[in-house]
C-alpha cells in the first residue's frame, strides 16, 4: 500500500499473530510485527493490520521497547485525538463514582493503565492532589490532554508527575518528576482509610507515594489484629501495622530497608494516637536477616505480614522470585505463634496466584506447620482489571491461619 504524506503509518502483523489483538490484548511484541510502512516516531499512532490487511485498531509505537505497540483502541472508527483521551478519562472517572464513599477513603486510583484503556497511564488521587505516572511513549505524547481533562473533571488542586518508574527507562524515556498543574500543598498529604490516617509524601515516596492497592487488605487484616502482636515486614510507611494498631493490636514491629519510610511510619503511628514506646518498634534493615534473628531467638507473633517488593520484573526472573518468596515465607511461618495469622503477598506479575499458593505450601511443609487459607486476596477494585489483560492482576495474597 502506498501512503500519502501525513497519512497514518501501518504496522502489519505476522501471519497468524493477530489473535491476541483481535481478542483485545493491548500489547504487541516486536516479534509479532511483519513490517511497518515507514518508521514511526516515538509514541506515534499507527494503524495495526493483520497479515492479510484487516484493520485491527490503533496503537502507540514504542521504538525502544520489546512491547513495540500498545493498543489504544480496536475500533478503526475512533480517531486517536484529544477527544479520544477526554472520553477515556471521563469513563475512568465514571467507573469510580461512589468509590470514595464505598471504600470510605479520600485516596483512590483513578486511572489504571491498560485496564482503563490507557496503557502507560497511572493516576492516583490523594485528597485534593493527583499524581500521574506516564511510563510509555504513547502516554508521554498525550500527557497534556489527559492532565487537562483530569483537572477539569475533578476538583483537584494540583497534578504532580512521578514518571520515574523502571518501565519508563525501557521505553527510552527520561525520568520526569514535577508539577504538571495547579499548586502543590505542603507534604505530607494526610489521607484517610476509614478511621486510619496516613501521611503521604508524593514527591519523595515510592511509586506515586502510597500503596493504595493494599487498601482493602489493610482493612481486612486489621479486623483480625485486636489483641495480637504484629510483625509488619516490608512495612514501607506503616500501612498494615498502623491499621492493626488502630484496630487494637497489642504491639507492632515495623521492618523496612528504607529509613525515610520508617520515619513516616513513626509519624503515622503518632498521627493515629500513638502507642506505648515498647509497643511500637521500627527496625531498619533487611527483613530476610531480621526475621532470621527473630527465629534464632524463638520470638513469635500473633500476626505476621509479609509484603515484599516485586522479586521478578520479567518472566525470566520468575524462578529467582519463587526462591525469594519461599525463603521469606518459610521464615515468616516459623515466627507465627500457634493459632496465629500469616498475611503474605506477592506483587510480581510474573508469579500467578497458583504459583504463589504453591510456594507458600512448600514453605509451610518445610516449616512443619499446618497452614490454612482464610482469605484469598488481590488488589483493591479501583485497580480495575481488564478481562482481556490477565497481566493486570499483579497483587495476590493469602491470609492464613497457622497451627
Ligand atoms: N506494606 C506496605 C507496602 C510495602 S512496599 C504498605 O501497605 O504500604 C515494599 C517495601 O519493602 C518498601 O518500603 C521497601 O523499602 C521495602 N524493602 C525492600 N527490600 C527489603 C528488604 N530486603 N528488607 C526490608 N524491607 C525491604
Amino acid at each position: 500500500m502506498k501512503l500519502k504524506d501525513g497519512a497514518m503509518k501501518i504496522a502489519k502483523l505476522k501471519i497468524k499473530r493477530d489473535r491476541p489483538t483481535r481478542l483485545g490484548h493491548p500489547w504487541i511484541f516486536s516479534g509479532a510485527i511483519e513490517s511497518v510502512s515507514s518508521e514511526p516516531e516515538r509514541g506515534e499512532t499507527v494503524l495495526v493490520t493483520s497479515f492479510s490487511g484487516d484493520p485491527l485498531g490503533y496503537g502507540a509505537w514504542s521504538p525502544a521497547s520489546q512491547i513495540r505497540i500498545r493498543m489504544w483502541t480496536s475500533s478503526v472508527n475512533e480517531p486517536i485525538d484529544d477527544t479520544f483521551f477526554q472520553h477515556r478519562v471521563t469513563t475512568a472517572l465514571a467507573i469510580r463514582e461512589g468509590m470514595n464513599e464505598r471504600f470510605d477513603t479520600n485516596a483512590l486510583r483513578l486511572i489504571n493503565a491498560e485496564a482503563d484503556g490507557l496503557p502507560g497511564v497511572t493516576v492516583d488521587r490523594y485528597g485534593d492532589v493527583l499524581v500521574g505516572q506516564f511510563t510509555t511513549a504513547g502516554a508521554e505524547r498525550y500527557k497534556q490532554v489527559i492532565v487537562q481533562t483530569l483537572m477539569q473533571q475533578t476538583d483537584a488542586v494540583a497534578c504532580y508527575e512521578r514518571s520515574d518508574a523502571d518501565g519508563r527507562m525501557r521505553e527510552g524515556l527520561e525520568v520526569s518528576n514535577g508539577l504538571l498543574a495547579g499548586v502543590l500543598p505542603r507534604m505530607p498529604i494526610i489521607i484517610r482509610e476509614s478511621n486510619v490516617r496516613y501521611g503521604v509524601n508524593i514527591v519523595s515516596g515510592h511509586k506515586t507515594g502510597f500503596y493504595l492497592d493494599q487498601r482493602e487488605n489493610r482493612r481486612l487484616i486489621a479486623s483480625y489484629a485486636k489483641g495480637r502482636t504484629v510483625l509488619n515486614a516490608f512495612s514501607y510507611t506503616g500501612g498494615f501495622g498502623v491499621a492493626a494498631q488502630v484496630a487494637g493490636a497489642s504491639a507492632v514491629t515495623h521492618i523496612d530497608l528504607s529509613e525515610m519510610a520508617l520515619e513516616q511510619a513513626k509519624q503515622n503511628t503518632e498521627l493515629n494516637g500513638g502507642m506505648a514506646d515498647e509497643a511500637a518498634r521500627f527496625l531498619q534493615g533487611n527483613a530476610f536477616q531480621l526475621l532470621r534473628e527473630f527465629r534464632d531467638r524463638s520470638q513469635t507473633f500473633g500476626l505476621v505480614v509479609l509484603d515484599p517488593p516485586k522479586f521478578a520484573d520479567t518472566k525470566s526472573q520468575t524462578m529467582k522470585a519463587l526462591r525469594g518468596y519461599k525463603d521469606i515465607n518459610l521464615l515468616g511461618i516459623k515466627l507465627v505463634e500457634s493459632g496465629g495469622l500469616l498475611a503474605t503477598f506477592s506483587c510480581s506479575g510474573a508469579v500467578d496466584p497458583r504459583m504463589f499458593r504453591m510456594v507458600v505450601a512448600e514453605a509451610a511443609h518445610d516449616a512443619g506447620r499446618t497452614v490454612r487459607i482464610l482469605h484469598e486476596l488481590r488488589q483493591a477494585p479501583d485497580h480495575i482489571e481488564a478481562l482481556t489483560f490477565p497481566e493486570g492482576l499483579y497483587l495476590k495474597g493469602l491470609l492464613c491461619i497457622v497451627e
